[in-house]
Protein backbone atom coordinates (compact mmCIF):
# COMPACT_ATOMS: atom_id res chain seq x y z
CA UNK A 1 0.00 0.00 0.00
CA UNK A 2 1.33 3.33 -0.58
CA UNK A 3 1.57 5.95 2.25
CA UNK A 4 -1.21 8.06 3.00
CA UNK A 5 0.92 11.30 2.30
CA UNK A 6 0.59 10.55 -1.31
CA UNK A 7 -3.29 10.17 -1.01
CA UNK A 8 -4.80 11.98 -3.80
CA UNK A 9 -8.23 14.21 -3.13
CA UNK A 10 -10.49 13.63 -6.05
CA UNK A 11 -10.10 17.30 -8.10
CA UNK A 12 -14.60 17.22 -7.82
CA UNK A 13 -13.80 17.26 -3.91
CA UNK A 14 -11.08 20.24 -4.16
CA UNK A 15 -12.09 23.43 -3.31
CA UNK A 16 -11.62 26.36 -6.34
CA UNK A 17 -9.30 27.73 -4.20
CA UNK A 18 -7.38 26.22 -1.81
CA UNK A 19 -5.80 29.08 0.21
CA UNK A 20 -6.96 28.76 4.07
CA UNK A 21 -4.18 30.41 5.69
CA UNK A 22 -4.91 32.53 8.54
CA UNK A 23 -2.18 35.78 7.43
CA UNK A 24 -1.02 35.74 4.89
CA UNK A 25 -4.57 34.95 3.66
CA UNK A 26 -6.03 34.73 0.39
CA UNK A 27 -5.72 37.72 -2.25
CA UNK A 28 -8.52 37.55 -4.65
CA UNK A 29 -7.44 36.86 -8.75
CA UNK A 30 -9.45 40.64 -8.91
CA UNK A 31 -7.20 42.61 -6.67
CA UNK A 32 -4.12 40.22 -8.52
CA UNK A 33 -5.21 41.58 -11.77
CA UNK A 34 -6.05 45.18 -10.94
CA UNK A 35 -2.58 45.71 -9.18
CA UNK A 36 -1.15 44.32 -13.07
CA UNK A 37 -3.47 46.36 -15.02
CA UNK A 38 -2.03 49.88 -13.10
CA UNK A 39 1.84 48.18 -13.20
CA UNK A 40 3.54 50.53 -15.24
CA UNK A 41 1.57 53.59 -14.04
CA UNK A 42 1.45 53.41 -10.33
CA UNK A 43 4.48 50.92 -9.28
CA UNK A 44 7.97 52.32 -9.23
CA UNK A 45 6.53 55.71 -8.82
CA UNK A 46 6.97 58.52 -5.92
CA UNK A 47 4.54 57.96 -2.52
CA UNK A 48 4.90 61.51 -2.07
CA UNK A 49 3.33 62.24 -5.76
CA UNK A 50 -0.38 62.46 -6.49
CA UNK A 51 -0.87 58.84 -8.22
CA UNK A 52 -0.02 56.72 -4.63
CA UNK A 53 -1.47 59.64 -2.48
CA UNK A 54 -4.31 59.57 -3.59
CA UNK A 55 -4.19 56.07 -3.73
CA UNK A 56 -3.55 56.30 0.00
CA UNK A 57 -6.36 59.01 0.44
CA UNK A 58 -8.92 55.95 -1.25
CA UNK A 59 -7.74 53.54 1.45
CA UNK A 60 -9.01 56.22 4.17
CA UNK A 61 -12.18 57.29 2.77
CA UNK A 62 -12.88 53.87 1.98
CA UNK A 63 -12.55 52.74 5.50
CA UNK A 64 -14.19 55.51 6.98
CA UNK A 65 -17.13 55.07 4.79
CA UNK A 66 -16.79 50.74 5.63
CA UNK A 67 -16.80 50.96 9.51
CA UNK A 68 -19.49 54.00 9.09
CA UNK A 69 -16.83 56.01 11.08
CA UNK A 70 -18.59 59.08 13.31
CA UNK A 71 -17.50 62.70 12.71
CA UNK A 72 -14.11 63.24 14.17
CA UNK A 73 -12.73 59.65 13.46
CA UNK A 74 -9.47 59.34 11.41
CA UNK A 75 -7.84 56.87 9.23
CA UNK A 76 -3.79 56.74 10.60
CA UNK A 77 -1.13 54.10 9.05
CA UNK A 78 2.45 53.75 8.96
CA UNK A 79 4.74 51.42 8.23
CA UNK A 80 5.60 48.00 10.33
CA UNK A 81 2.18 46.26 11.06
CA UNK A 82 0.74 45.59 14.03
CA UNK A 83 3.89 44.20 15.91
CA UNK A 84 5.03 47.97 15.45
CA UNK A 85 2.03 49.49 16.31
CA UNK A 86 2.15 47.67 20.00
CA UNK A 87 5.29 49.51 20.33
CA UNK A 88 4.34 52.93 19.46
CA UNK A 89 1.15 52.59 21.60
CA UNK A 90 3.48 52.10 24.37
CA UNK A 91 4.66 55.55 23.69
CA UNK A 92 1.43 57.59 22.44
CA UNK A 93 -1.46 56.09 23.30
CA UNK A 94 -0.70 54.77 26.63
CA UNK A 95 -0.77 57.52 29.21
CA UNK A 96 0.06 55.76 32.39
CA UNK A 97 -1.57 52.24 33.16
CA UNK A 98 -3.47 49.94 30.97
CA UNK A 99 -5.45 46.72 31.31
CA UNK A 100 -5.27 43.73 28.89
CA UNK A 101 -7.51 40.75 28.22
CA UNK A 102 -5.14 38.20 27.36
CA UNK A 103 -6.75 34.64 26.07
CA UNK A 104 -3.66 33.76 23.45
CA UNK A 105 -0.50 34.48 21.66
CA UNK A 106 -1.36 37.65 20.15
CA UNK A 107 -3.43 39.52 23.16
CA UNK A 108 -0.50 38.28 25.20
CA UNK A 109 2.02 40.13 23.28
CA UNK A 110 0.71 43.60 23.33
CA UNK A 111 0.87 43.36 27.17
CA UNK A 112 4.46 42.17 27.15
CA UNK A 113 5.25 45.67 24.94
CA UNK A 114 3.60 47.39 28.20
CA UNK A 115 5.02 45.34 30.79
CA UNK A 116 8.84 45.97 29.72
CA UNK A 117 8.25 49.64 28.93
CA UNK A 118 10.59 51.23 31.51
CA UNK A 119 7.81 54.76 31.31
CA UNK A 120 4.69 52.92 32.11
CA UNK A 121 3.31 51.15 35.29
CA UNK A 122 2.85 47.69 35.60
CA UNK A 123 -0.07 46.51 33.15
CA UNK A 124 -3.30 44.78 34.46
CA UNK A 125 -3.59 41.90 32.87
CA UNK A 126 -7.20 40.06 33.06
CA UNK A 127 -6.35 36.31 31.67
CA UNK A 128 -8.78 33.36 30.44
CA UNK A 129 -8.03 30.01 29.61
CA UNK A 130 -7.38 29.40 25.70
CA UNK A 131 -10.29 28.75 23.56
CA UNK A 132 -12.51 31.31 25.95
CA UNK A 133 -12.42 35.14 26.51
CA UNK A 134 -12.45 36.87 29.62
CA UNK A 135 -14.07 40.52 30.29
CA UNK A 136 -12.79 43.86 30.83
CA UNK A 137 -13.00 45.13 33.95
CA UNK A 138 -13.38 49.45 34.64
CA UNK A 139 -10.91 50.46 36.74
CA UNK A 140 -9.95 53.84 37.84
CA UNK A 141 -6.60 54.30 37.40
CA UNK A 142 -6.60 52.35 33.87
CA UNK A 143 -6.43 55.06 31.18
CA UNK A 144 -6.67 52.50 28.76
CA UNK A 145 -8.55 48.71 27.88
CA UNK A 146 -6.73 46.55 25.01
CA UNK A 147 -9.27 44.08 23.67
CA UNK A 148 -8.48 41.88 20.96
CA UNK A 149 -11.41 41.02 18.96
CA UNK A 150 -10.47 37.87 17.08
CA UNK A 151 -7.71 35.95 18.74
CA UNK A 152 -5.77 34.11 15.83
CA UNK A 153 -3.98 31.92 17.79
CA UNK A 154 -7.36 29.98 19.38
CA UNK A 155 -10.27 31.01 17.14
CA UNK A 156 -12.06 33.03 18.94
CA UNK A 157 -13.76 36.15 18.65
CA UNK A 158 -15.32 38.92 21.08
CA UNK A 159 -17.96 41.49 20.84
CA UNK A 160 -16.25 44.90 21.23
CA UNK A 161 -18.13 46.71 24.10
CA UNK A 162 -16.54 49.78 26.18
CA UNK A 163 -16.50 48.42 30.16
CA UNK A 164 -19.44 50.02 31.65
CA UNK A 165 -18.84 53.19 33.80
CA UNK A 166 -14.91 52.81 31.78
CA UNK A 167 -12.74 55.91 31.20
CA UNK A 168 -9.99 55.09 29.97
CA UNK A 169 -9.64 54.70 25.45
CA UNK A 170 -10.95 51.37 24.55
CA UNK A 171 -7.85 50.39 21.86
CA UNK A 172 -8.98 46.91 19.88
CA UNK A 173 -6.48 44.90 18.23
CA UNK A 174 -8.44 43.94 15.24
CA UNK A 175 -5.86 42.56 13.02
CA UNK A 176 -7.92 39.45 12.01
CA UNK A 177 -11.38 40.85 12.67
CA UNK A 178 -11.31 44.41 10.73
CA UNK A 179 -13.39 43.69 7.51
CA UNK A 180 -14.49 40.08 8.77
CA UNK A 181 -16.27 40.98 11.91
CA UNK A 182 -19.35 43.71 12.75
CA UNK A 183 -18.18 46.24 14.89
CA UNK A 184 -19.93 49.75 16.43
CA UNK A 185 -17.28 52.97 16.43
CA UNK A 186 -18.94 54.28 19.25
CA UNK A 187 -17.51 51.38 21.49
CA UNK A 188 -13.95 52.05 20.48
CA UNK A 189 -11.23 54.88 20.32
CA UNK A 190 -8.46 52.75 18.04
CA UNK A 191 -9.21 49.95 16.18
CA UNK A 192 -6.12 48.47 14.38
CA UNK A 193 -4.81 45.86 11.98
CA UNK A 194 -2.63 45.38 9.32
CA UNK A 195 -4.19 44.28 5.69
CA UNK A 196 -3.06 40.77 5.04
CA UNK A 197 -5.41 39.04 6.80
CA UNK A 198 -9.45 40.46 5.92
CA UNK A 199 -7.95 42.88 3.93
CA UNK A 200 -6.72 40.14 1.17
CA UNK A 201 -3.17 42.34 0.68
CA UNK A 202 0.38 42.16 2.34
CA UNK A 203 1.69 42.50 5.42
CA UNK A 204 4.17 45.42 6.63
CA UNK A 205 1.44 48.29 7.05
CA UNK A 206 -0.61 49.36 10.14
CA UNK A 207 -3.92 51.18 9.96
CA UNK A 208 -5.22 52.51 12.78
CA UNK A 209 -9.12 54.11 12.72
CA UNK A 210 -9.07 56.75 15.76
CA UNK A 211 -11.75 58.97 17.73
CA UNK A 212 -11.18 62.24 19.01
CA UNK A 213 -10.41 60.60 22.39
CA UNK A 214 -7.40 58.89 20.71
CA UNK A 215 -6.53 61.89 18.11
CA UNK A 216 -6.02 63.80 21.57
CA UNK A 217 -4.66 61.48 23.48
CA UNK A 218 -1.74 61.28 20.59
CA UNK A 219 -1.41 64.59 20.92
CA UNK A 220 -1.05 65.32 24.45
CA UNK A 221 1.79 62.43 24.51
CA UNK A 222 3.43 63.73 21.78
CA UNK A 223 3.85 67.29 23.67
CA UNK A 224 4.91 65.82 26.76
CA UNK A 225 8.32 65.20 26.62
CA UNK A 226 8.45 61.63 26.78
CA UNK A 227 10.99 60.79 24.29
CA UNK A 228 9.85 58.29 21.56
CA UNK A 229 11.74 56.78 18.38
CA UNK A 230 10.36 59.02 15.28
CA UNK A 231 9.22 55.82 13.78
CA UNK A 232 6.94 54.72 16.35
CA UNK A 233 5.74 58.21 17.02
CA UNK A 234 2.37 58.37 16.64
CA UNK A 235 2.05 62.24 16.07
CA UNK A 236 4.15 61.95 13.16
CA UNK A 237 1.77 59.23 11.39
CA UNK A 238 -0.99 61.80 12.36
CA UNK A 239 0.59 64.24 10.90
CA UNK A 240 1.63 62.19 7.70
CA UNK A 241 -1.54 60.22 7.35
CA UNK A 242 -3.39 63.57 6.77
CA UNK A 243 -1.51 64.10 3.92
CA UNK A 244 -2.23 60.55 2.59
CA UNK A 245 1.85 59.93 3.02
CA UNK A 246 3.46 57.85 5.74
CA UNK A 247 6.51 58.47 7.46
CA UNK A 248 8.97 56.63 5.45
CA UNK A 249 8.26 54.55 2.20
CA UNK A 250 5.38 52.25 2.46
CA UNK A 251 5.16 48.98 0.20
CA UNK A 252 3.05 50.29 -3.05
CA UNK A 253 1.50 46.91 -3.77
CA UNK A 254 0.20 46.25 -0.30
CA UNK A 255 -1.65 49.59 -0.42
CA UNK A 256 -3.32 49.27 -3.89
CA UNK A 257 -4.60 45.37 -3.19
CA UNK A 258 -6.02 46.94 0.04
CA UNK A 259 -7.92 49.56 -1.69
CA UNK A 260 -8.93 47.14 -4.19
CA UNK A 261 -10.28 44.92 -1.18
CA UNK A 262 -11.86 47.82 0.52
CA UNK A 263 -13.68 49.27 -2.85
CA UNK A 264 -14.94 45.50 -2.99
CA UNK A 265 -16.45 45.18 0.39
CA UNK A 266 -18.39 48.64 0.03
CA UNK A 267 -19.55 48.48 -3.65
CA UNK A 268 -21.09 44.92 -2.34
CA UNK A 269 -22.40 46.29 0.69
CA UNK A 270 -20.30 47.28 3.35
CA UNK A 271 -19.55 45.47 6.30
CA UNK A 272 -22.60 43.82 6.30
CA UNK A 273 -21.47 42.07 3.26
CA UNK A 274 -18.14 41.08 4.30
CA UNK A 275 -19.28 40.05 7.62
CA UNK A 276 -22.10 38.29 6.16
CA UNK A 277 -19.58 36.12 3.90
CA UNK A 278 -17.68 35.00 7.02
CA UNK A 279 -20.09 34.21 8.75
CA UNK A 280 -22.15 32.04 6.20
CA UNK A 281 -18.31 30.01 6.06
CA UNK A 282 -18.07 30.17 9.77
CA UNK A 283 -21.66 28.10 9.64
CA UNK A 284 -20.64 25.58 7.27
CA UNK A 285 -17.70 24.92 9.18
CA UNK A 286 -18.71 24.35 12.60
CA UNK A 287 -21.98 22.56 11.40
CA UNK A 288 -19.84 20.13 9.58
CA UNK A 289 -17.39 19.78 12.77
CA UNK A 290 -20.37 19.31 15.37
CA UNK A 291 -22.09 16.75 12.81
CA UNK A 292 -18.69 14.59 12.51
CA UNK A 293 -17.42 11.71 14.47
CA UNK A 294 -13.97 12.50 14.74
CA UNK A 295 -14.21 16.56 14.53
CA UNK A 296 -15.25 19.39 16.97
CA UNK A 297 -15.28 22.84 17.57
CA UNK A 298 -12.07 23.99 19.79
CA UNK A 299 -14.10 26.82 21.11
CA UNK A 300 -16.82 25.40 23.37
CA UNK A 301 -19.32 28.28 23.87
CA UNK A 302 -20.75 29.14 20.19
CA UNK A 303 -21.20 32.77 20.58
CA UNK A 304 -17.04 32.54 20.71
CA UNK A 305 -16.27 30.81 18.08
CA UNK A 306 -14.84 32.73 15.63
CA UNK A 307 -16.47 33.62 12.03
CA UNK A 308 -13.10 34.40 10.87
CA UNK A 309 -10.50 32.05 11.93
CA UNK A 310 -12.05 28.52 12.85
CA UNK A 311 -10.09 25.87 15.18
CA UNK A 312 -11.08 22.46 14.71
CA UNK A 313 -10.35 19.59 17.37
CA UNK A 314 -9.76 15.78 16.09
CA UNK A 315 -10.07 13.16 17.66
CA UNK A 316 -6.97 11.14 19.22
CA UNK A 317 -6.94 8.15 16.76
CA UNK A 318 -6.73 11.03 13.74
CA UNK A 319 -3.67 12.74 13.44
CA UNK A 320 -4.36 15.99 12.22
CA UNK A 321 -1.18 17.00 11.32
CA UNK A 322 -1.40 14.67 8.47
CA UNK A 323 -4.72 15.83 7.34
CA UNK A 324 -2.92 19.31 7.15
CA UNK A 325 -0.27 17.43 4.61
CA UNK A 326 -2.46 15.60 2.64
CA UNK A 327 -4.11 18.48 1.94
CA UNK A 328 -1.05 20.63 1.23
CA UNK A 329 0.10 17.93 -1.15
CA UNK A 330 -3.44 18.50 -3.08
CA UNK A 331 -2.84 22.46 -3.16
CA UNK A 332 -4.91 23.10 -0.40
CA UNK A 333 -2.57 25.02 2.02
CA UNK A 334 -2.22 26.63 5.20
CA UNK A 335 -5.18 24.66 7.40
CA UNK A 336 -1.94 24.07 10.13
CA UNK A 337 -2.97 24.81 13.59
CA UNK A 338 -1.21 27.56 15.15
CA UNK A 339 2.29 26.49 16.97
CA UNK A 340 2.41 26.97 20.03
CA UNK A 341 -1.40 25.97 21.13
CA UNK A 342 -0.12 22.37 20.54
CA UNK A 343 -3.33 20.82 19.83
CA UNK A 344 -4.57 18.06 17.65
CA UNK A 345 -6.32 20.72 15.14
CA UNK A 346 -7.16 22.43 12.16
CA UNK A 347 -6.93 26.04 12.10
CA UNK A 348 -9.48 27.59 8.68
CA UNK A 349 -9.22 31.23 8.00
CA UNK A 350 -12.66 32.14 6.71
CA UNK A 351 -11.88 35.94 6.13
CA UNK A 352 -14.28 37.71 4.01
CA UNK A 353 -12.17 36.71 0.45
CA UNK A 354 -12.89 33.00 1.20
CA UNK A 355 -16.07 31.42 -1.10
CA UNK A 356 -18.02 29.74 1.51
CA UNK A 357 -18.50 26.59 -1.16
CA UNK A 358 -14.60 26.43 -0.64
CA UNK A 359 -15.02 25.82 2.90
CA UNK A 360 -18.00 23.59 2.44
CA UNK A 361 -15.27 21.42 -0.09
CA UNK A 362 -12.98 21.59 2.40
CA UNK A 363 -14.61 19.81 4.81
CA UNK A 364 -15.32 17.44 1.69
CA UNK A 365 -12.03 17.06 1.38
CA UNK A 366 -11.41 15.98 5.40
CA UNK A 367 -14.14 13.70 5.25
CA UNK A 368 -12.52 11.78 2.41
CA UNK A 369 -9.08 11.67 3.64
CA UNK A 370 -10.02 10.51 6.80
CA UNK A 371 -12.07 7.97 5.34
CA UNK A 372 -9.24 7.05 3.34
CA UNK A 373 -6.14 6.60 5.51
C1 LIG B 1 -1.62 38.62 12.70
C2 LIG B 1 -1.93 39.28 13.98
C3 LIG B 1 -1.02 40.17 14.58
C4 LIG B 1 0.35 40.44 14.02
O1 LIG B 1 0.29 41.24 12.89
P1 LIG B 1 1.64 41.71 12.16
O2 LIG B 1 1.15 42.64 11.11
O3 LIG B 1 2.28 40.46 11.63
O4 LIG B 1 2.49 42.36 13.18
C5 LIG B 1 -1.42 40.79 15.75
N1 LIG B 1 -2.62 40.56 16.30
C6 LIG B 1 -3.50 39.70 15.76
C7 LIG B 1 -4.82 39.50 16.43
C8 LIG B 1 -3.19 39.03 14.58
O5 LIG B 1 -4.06 38.20 14.03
Amino acid sequence: MTSPETLKIPAALLPRDGRFGSGPSKVRAEQLSALVADGTTYMGTSHRQATVRNKVGEVRDGLAALFNLPDGYEVLLGNGGTTCFWDAATFHLVAEQSQHLTFGEFSSKFASCVKEAPHLKEPMIIKSEVGTHPLAVADDSVDLYALTQNETSTGVMMSIQRPSGAQGLVAVDATSAAGGLLVDPSQFDCYYFAPQKSFASDGGLWLALCSPAAIERIETLASSGRWTPAFLDLKIALDNSRLNQTYNTPALATIHMLASQVKWMNDNGGLEFSAGRSRTSAEILYTWAEASPFATPFVSNPTQRSNVVGTIDFSEDIDANLIAKILRANGVVDTDPYRKLGRNQLRVAMFPSVDSEDVASLCACINYIVGNI
